[in-house]
């Protein structure tokens, strides 16, 4: 059969896997909505959805791009959620978010950047109970604040009260600087707790070092994010509703 416009476009088709799978290698999103009745959201998921998939090929960018293998729909669900200081968790593909706490802080920028960190657990997907969690927050945060939003004040920590146990942005400072040492360290570790194994583990394997030392040299390179000062003003910021 000689080859036509037409019999090349479908080789081409198939050669990438299908329609469908030529989506997911763009790591493609679609965003349903739930609102369960309440009212006053709109002007806010609108102005937040098409975000989403911009962040969800960046947030795969930085992890390896291990959820691409499938076009993903996620949902946004609104809820009133206990205790009222939650603004939202993830729950397989879905955004649980806390319609009260939104409707408080719809001016706040914090509340994407929220919503962005939990689009990340998403993209984690790890199995139940894979921890320890100080990883897995580390690593939504590292994306927040390094991937994402780099000028967020919010990774800011402060090094005389917290350190790379607590998770979050201490330990999303830790994994940045992780990366630039040891590059495709984070891309390592997601994969290997995506298929079960422990974070810390994977850290270690990817670093050769254990936390607690990746952890001293951290510090000892005098990052910005590591100022109690720094904490302070973010903590005030978003008291504010800055
Ligand atoms: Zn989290």
């Amino acid at each position: 059969m000689p080859l036509t416009r037409r019999s090349l476009l479908a080789a081409a088709i198939a050669a990438r896997g299908g329609v469908g799978d030529a989506r997911a290698q763009d790591c493609a999103l679609t965003v349903e909505v739930d609102y369960n009745g309440w009212v006053g959201l709109d002007a806010w998921t609108e102005e937040l959805e098409p975000k989403l998939p911009v962040w969800w090929r960046s947030i795969n960018d930085a992890l390896g791009r291990t959820a691409c293998a499938t076009a993903k729909t996620i949902r946004l669900e609104f809820y009133r959620i206990k205790p009222d200081s939650v603004a939202a968790a993830a729950r397989g593909d879905k955004v649980l978010i806390n319609a009260p706490y939104v409707l408080a802080n719809r001016g706040n920028p914090d509340m994407f950047r929220m919503i962005a960190h939990e689009l990340v657990h998403i993209a984690q997907a790890y199995p139940q109970a894979i921890g320890p969690a100080w990883v897995t927050e580390g690593i939504a945060d590292y994306v927040r604040y390094y991937v994402l939003f780099p000028d967020d004040p919010g990774r800011a920590f402060d090094p005389g009260q917290e350190d790379w146990r607590e998770g979050y942005s201490p330990a999303a400072g830790l994994l940045a600087w992780a990366e630039t040492k040891w590059p495709g360290t984070l891309a390592a570790v997601n994969s290997a707790m995506r298929k079960g194994d422990k974070g810390d583990a994977a850290l270690a394997a990817a670093t050769g070092t254990e936390p607690e030392l990746l952890w001293r040299s951290y510090l000892r390179s005098a990052p910005a994010a590591a100022s109690a000062a720094r904490r302070r003003a973010y903590w005030e910021g978003l008291k504010r509703g800055a």
